[in-house]
């Protein structure tokens, strides 16, 4: 993939902001735990936030490709801020998509600029892989809906400003043709939320949501009554392409840093660079990494141009994550007892990058996926 003139532009300022205000606070922000709101406006105020979507609503309209390029830069500087600009991307998309005007007019404006972000809610503490056999119940009142019961696993879902809802709404045996979707603001009555002590990308705030007989009125009903699942979730493609490439910029972030230790540190005498059993497994994830990079951006060039990419998008969400990890953890043991300490950013990275083998689909998930795209139903025979 090669950017042209105006990718090019929008990748420097997303490198700049990263290299400069991310990358040399990445420790520190995981020190604190707390997503800073400031650094989202700034974000916002750059035009880094949801290039993708049309002017009207505050983008710029430009490609899935463009917004990729600015996942991966700014992955580098901190793969948890990165994890706004994406989930905005898939929000925005999806809201763009699918949301009645009004909705679409007060919420996506505000996410661009960094004023709001909206979390998506489907895992239920029953399960995540097995989606659509959710249970948190959506019951026509007159004018509203009234919201029971509790989802879990979400990201920003201790600070976020309305959670997009996947509900029941119709009969359980009817499955994923069952469901409906609600914008739910974070201040409705009866809606609680907690975070979760988590291993990595503490400052996202996973955890879980709670609904307690919330009522919100049927015009916050995104798409199509009990179409959620089979019309509103369908920008999942799109969001594991830039997953990949934030796996991307984090573990070319620690290549980049342990490359340049190889040529600093001496042993025997000369740099350390000059032992192969030092550079080749560098090598072999450099590898790796370039070739993940280009098939997400193939994926992401297949949507811009309407073609299907489901394969190509499941692919790169498995290997890019499991892929990052191993790399970095390289990269780690090249610093030898220096990478060893919580002030190098490698082992925050790993444990950052393993969220994503699980979030988002897990890997079996996504070879399920794989595979049922080559031979269809009868591979997931069991639905
Ligand atoms: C960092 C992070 C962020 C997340 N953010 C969100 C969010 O914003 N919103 C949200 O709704 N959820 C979110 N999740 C939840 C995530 O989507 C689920 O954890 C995931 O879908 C798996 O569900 P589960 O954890 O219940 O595992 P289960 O479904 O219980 O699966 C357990 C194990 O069995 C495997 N497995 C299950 N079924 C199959 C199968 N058919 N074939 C092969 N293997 C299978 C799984 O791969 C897994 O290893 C997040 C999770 C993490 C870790």
């Amino acid at each position: 993939m090669i950017p042209d003139e105006d990718q090019r532009a929008l990748q420097d300022v997303a490198r700049r902001f990263a290299r400069e205000r991310l990358l040399p606070y990445y420790i520190e922000r995981e020190r604190i735990g707390i997503l800073d709101r400031d650094l989202v406006r700034e974000m916002g105020r750059l035009g880094l936030l949801g290039v993708d979507l049309p002017e009207r609503h505050g983008g710029l309209a430009t490609s899935s490709v463009t917004t990729g390029i600015i996942a991966e830069a700014l992955a580098y500087g901190d793969f948890n801020v990165s994890a706004v600009q994406v989930g905005t991307s898939l929000l925005g998309a999806i809201l763009h998509k699918n949301a009645p005007a009004e909705i679409a007019e007060h919420w996506l404006p505000r996410m661009v600029a960094g004023e709001a972000i909206v979390a998506i809610c489907v895992t239920e503490p029953r399960g995540g892989s097995d989606a659509a056999n959710l249970q948190l119940r959506a019951r026509r009142d007159g004018d509203d809906y009234i919201l029971n019961g509790e989802k879990t696993s979400i990201t920003f879902g201790d600070c976020a400003d309305a959670y997009l809802t996947f509900a029941r709404t119709g009969r359980p045996e009817d499955g994923a043709r069952g469901v409906s979707a609600f914008l739910v603001p974070a201040d409705a009555p009866g809606l609680q939320r907690r975070r979760f002590d988590d291993v990595g990308s503490r400052i996202i705030g996973r955890g879980p949501v709670f609904f307690d007989d919330v009522r919100v009125p049927a015009s916050q009903l995104v798409g199509p009554l009990n179409k959620g699942f089979t019309e509103v979730m369908v920008g999942f493609d799109y969001s594991r392409a830039l997953i990949a490439l934030q796996c991307v910029g984090a573990a070319q972030a620690s290549l980049d840093e342990a490359w340049a230790y190889t040529t600093e540190r001496q042993a025997f005498g000369r740099p350390v660079a000059q032992f192969q059993g030092v550079t080749f497994p560098l090598a072999e994830g450099e590898s790796r990494i370039a070739a993940i990079r280009q098939l997400s951006y193939h994926a992401l060039a297949l949507r811009d141009a309407g073609l299907p990419h489901t394969s190509e998008a499941a692919m790169v969400k498995w290997m890019g994550p499991q892929t990052a990890f191993d790399t970095i953890h390289q990269c780690l043991l090249t610093f030898g007892h220096y990478g060893w300490t919580k002030d190098t950013p490698h082992q925050q990275r790993m444990r950052d990058v393993m969220g994503l083998e699980i979030g988002d689909g897990t890997a079996g998930v996504m070879k399920l996926i794989v595979a049922r795209e080559r031979v269809g139903r009868a591979a997931v025979q069991y639905q």
